[in-house]
């Protein structure tokens, strides 16, 4: 029972692992962004986010204030 347990998870790690690298190697670098907060928005002011990729692709981008109609 444990030993078909740790087949399916050997099986999934190498899945996984084939993934990560199949996304490495493409060339077609597709971003991902790691949300970072700057400045948190309040009631008043307008807050501001970076988003940093793992290439060092790095953009920024001001997320509105806490409106009352978004509850
Ligand atoms: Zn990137």
């Amino acid at each position: 029972m444990k030993r078909k347990l740790f087949a399916i998870l050997t099986l999934l790690c190498t899945f996984l692992l084939c993934i990560a690298l199949f996304t490495a190697c493409n060339e077609e670098h597709e971003h991902s962004y790691t949300e970072e907060i700057v400045t948190e928005a309040t009631c008043t002011k307008d807050g501001e986010k970076r988003f940093t990729c793992t290439c060092g692709d790095t953009y920024k981008h001001n997320h509105t204030r806490q409106r009352d109609e978004y509850r």
